[in-house]
């Protein structure tokens, strides 16, 4: 059995139920085996897949809090620090009902290949709870996050592990969180990224994945001398990723016709215009309602309980949640002519559905090339952080677009094959783990 089939073997033996961070695992060592191949002796005597797949620390812990009620509520803290062998643990905190160990590990794997391809010097983590902000009063929010940060903060630090948002983690519990951290430390550093303009955070980091997940895709079809001008757009979604990747596609004349939540999935054929957008970040940043609520506002076709890829697009940006495009989607999309799929979320097209894209050779972009740009901003937030000062919109934005480049370059030149076509996600495995793969082995046994 070849090296990385063992490892596969022994990662869904070693690590029962965890489905996400078996397909995780499995998808990144499929588009290794050559390198791994070529590297086999050196690698196997360093049991440099062994650790890859190991997380160097995982924290779990309870958090109890009090609701409107007066009742004490609990639930589970997660804090993953996958892979410090090229910067302090970066990843996001998520705080969704679905969270488990399983997911948490799958995203601190996945971020380690990530904040590698983004050149700057970032490890990978990842973080979160089970608690449910949907239907939360703002004093329950932070009653949460306040509990949540009293553990975290003994495990994280500016030279050690600095998390950010991520779904159901936005601007607001980012301000909690780090209030409850300045309190316990006596010390403003910066712990967190997705911080308030005011106080430590960086210009465009709202928009980064968003924007980023765009200019990548606008790479992609850059190598088959076409753009975004005229292009119908599915999006899936309608948070933060989500809302500023339409924000990008309408400055670059496509046309956004869906969005999704957890319910359902609005299409609106004439486009999602600006001031439809604006709505929709009411809606969701301020009132916390229902995409449902867009149909009925503007009387088009609300889908309940269905994703939006049933719609005919040019290009589909899955900008939601992990596995919410399966292969007969897949196969929707493309047999209705979608030429282009960049990823927003992370994981969202299951494994079968990948297949299928590469496969039918149109372009896919797969969430950790696709999607580095919110991370990436996070990376320059920390800069700012360090050097005491603060950029531009415009000078944040100028070196978003050009680490989004630089990815697409990476991928490029590691994935393209023998007929020029590029595949994406091995380009992005291998140009994230080889850098990761050098630094461990040169720091020894760690
Ligand atoms: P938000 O919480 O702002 O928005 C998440 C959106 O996805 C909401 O519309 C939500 O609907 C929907 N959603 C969440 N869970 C599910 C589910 N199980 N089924 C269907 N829809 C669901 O999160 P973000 O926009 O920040 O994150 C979206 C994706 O992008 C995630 O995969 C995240 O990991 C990834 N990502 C985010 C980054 C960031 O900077 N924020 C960076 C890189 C990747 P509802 O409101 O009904 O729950």
């Amino acid at each position: 059995m070849s090296y990385v089939d063992e490892i596969i073997v022994k990662v869904v033996a070693n690590n029962p139920g965890e489905t996400e961070f078996h397909q995780a695992v499995e998808e990144v060592l499929n588009s290794l085996r050559f390198v791994v191949d070529e590297n086999e002796e050196e690698f196997r005597k360093a049991a440099l897949l062994e650790r890859l797949v190991e997380p160097e620390r995982c924290i779990l812990f309870r958090v109890p809090w009090v609701d409107d009620k007066g009742q004490v509520q609990v639930n589970k803290g997660y804090r993953v620090q996958f892979n410090s062998a090229i910067g302090p643990y970066k990843g996001g905190l998520r705080f969704h009902p679905s969270v488990n160990l399983g997911i948490i590990k799958f995203l601190g794997f996945e971020q380690t290949f990530k904040n590698s391809l983004t050149g700057l010097p970032i490890g990978g983590g990842k973080g979160g709870s089970d608690f449910d902000p949907k239907g939360k009063s703002d004093r329950e929010i932070m009653a949460f996050c306040q509990s949540f940060m009293t553990e975290l903060s003994r495990h994280i630090g500016p030279y050690t592990d600095v998390p950010a948002g991520d779904i159901g983690v936005g601007g607001r519990e980012i301000g909690f969180l780090f209030g409850q951290y300045k309190r316990i430390k006596n010390e403003f550093t910066g712990v967190l990224t997705g911080k308030g303009i005011g106080w430590g955070g960086s210009l465009i980091r709202p928009e980064a994945t968003g924007y980023g997940t765009v200019y990548f895709a606008e790479e992609m079809l850059k190598t088959r001398n076409d753009n975004f001008k005229g292009k119908v757009v599915a999006i899936s979604g309608s948070g933060n990723v989500a809302q500023f990747a339409a924000e990008k596609v309408l400055k670059l004349g496509g046309k956004v016709v869906t969005f999704s939540d957890s319910s359902g999935s609005i299409y609106d054929p004439d486009g999602i215009d600006k001031e439809k957008l604006n709505f929709v970040m009411e809606l969701k940043n301020v009132h916390r309602g229902r995409i449902k609520e867009y149909a009925e506002k503007y009387n088009v076709e609300y889908m309940a309980k269905k994703r939006p890829w049933s719609v005919k697009c040019d290009v589909a940006l899955p900008c939601a949640t992990e596995n919410e495009l399966n292969l007969e989607e897949a196969k929707t999309l493309t047999s209705n002519g979608c030429i282009l799929v960049a990823e927003g979320a992370n994981m969202p097209s299951t494994e079968d559905a990948v297949h299928h894209f590469i496969n039918s050779k149109i372009l896919y972009g797969p969430g950790k090339a696709a999607n580095a740009g919110g991370v990436a901003v996070s990376g320059l937030e920390m800069t700012q952080n360090s050097m005491r000062l603060a950029w531009s919109r415009k000078e944040v934005d100028s070196k978003l677009h050009s680490i989004m480049k630089n990815i697409h370059n990476i991928c490029v030149t590691h994935g393209k094959e023998s007929d020029n076509f590029v595949n994406y996600v091995k380009g992005a495995n291998i140009g994230g783990f080889v850098k990761v793969a050098n630094s461990m082995i040169s720091q020894g046994l760690v």
